[in-house]
């Protein structure tokens, strides 16, 4: 079995429409894949539809927003119902301040005289759910500004870079709660990525448990095999489902091709177990998996 717990598409930040995505999937190998874009399930129809029509399992997923103090934390959440309201209105708060910094972003790059509109931006996220830097970063690129995403956050997008814009995020440990009160489990994205900080450590990821967090995604291309021994050793002791995937954004992400990590079989089972009881608690329906 061959399952992916983490990709984007053009409903965010992804370079594929969601079907597109399910049939890469298939054509890739895999035997499941979840459907993770930021902030929305806007996606998930189109993806089930291809699911169905290709044979590919189908997790409907979301990586959420979230902030642990001041650290941005991103949040997995796989099986829940997006309309559960508490969530749904966090949902809305982020994607309409993740849109609503874009016109201050482009005001900061045209101060650094780089001749670019909102609508320049715009119609980089035709098909998303909310404009977002990866948005800006690739408006930058077809204006000729940069070569690629990675250069437009290392010069302007990145915290700490002169573009950089703060916006919303959800309080972490409420939106675990929130997750699990839509009848869903959640899972940290890529903990120790991206920062020199270790953080959360395991008393961290102790709290969050209590707090109704199920898995640690450990297989994730910005940990390095060290990380990965460390954080697989804390989600054992702690009885947290250890997940891997790729975090594919189509084109928009090198290094992330789908299936470059991937979940166990086992891993994805204890995952859909605790699913199912969250569905019970919270009342609903056990969530299918599209194609199972
Ligand atoms: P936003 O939510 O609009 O601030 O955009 C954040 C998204 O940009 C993240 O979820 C990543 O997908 C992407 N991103 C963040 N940092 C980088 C980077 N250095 N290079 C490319 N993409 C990035
Ligand atoms: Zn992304
Ligand atoms: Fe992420
Ligand atoms: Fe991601």
């Amino acid at each position: 079995m061959r399952i992916d717990l983490h990709t984007h598409s053009r409903v965010s930040d992804g370079t594929d429409a969601p079907a597109e995505l399910v049939r890469s999937a298939a054509a890739a190998g895999l035997d499941v894949v979840a459907l993770t874009d930021h902030d929305t399930a806007a996606g998930w129809d189109e993806a089930a539809a291809a699911a169905r029509d290709t044979g590919v399992e189908l997790v409907p997923g979301m990586e959420i927003s979230t902030v642990d103090g001041r650290r941005s934390v991103h949040l997995l959440a796989y099986l829940l119902d997006p309309t559960y309201p508490p969530l749904a209105e966090e949902l809305s708060r982020i994607l309409v301040g993740r849109s609503a910094r874009v016109p201050i972003m482009v005001e900061r790059l045209r101060g650094l005289g780089i001749d670019i509109a909102v609508e320049d931006v715009v119609a980089e996220s035709s098909d998303a759910a909310a404009s977002g830097r990866p948005h800006v970063a690739d408006a930058l690129v077809r204006l000729g500004a940069v070569k690629d995403r990675d250069e437009a956050f290392d010069r302007y997008l990145a915290a700490g870079r002169p573009a950089f814009v703060e916006r919303y995020a959800a309080d972490l440990t409420t939106m675990i709660r929130h997750v699990r009160a839509a009848g869903g489990v959640s899972v940290i994205a890529h903990p120790w990525g991206r920062s020199r900080r270790e953080q959360p450590d395991e008393a961290g990821f102790a709290a969050l448990r209590a707090a109704g967090l199920s898995g640690i995604e450990v297989d994730h291309q910005d940990h390095t095999p060290e990380q990965r021994a460390r954080l697989r050793a804390i989600a054992a002791d702690l009885d947290l489902v250890a997940t891997g995937s790729s975090d594919y954004h189509g084109t928009g992400k090198t290094l992330h091709d789908l299936g470059v990590n991937t979940t166990s079989a086992a891993a994805y089972e204890q995952l859909l177990e605790r699913a199912a009881r969250a569905a019970v608690a919270a009342g609903r329906d056990v969530p299918l998996v599209v194609g199972r």
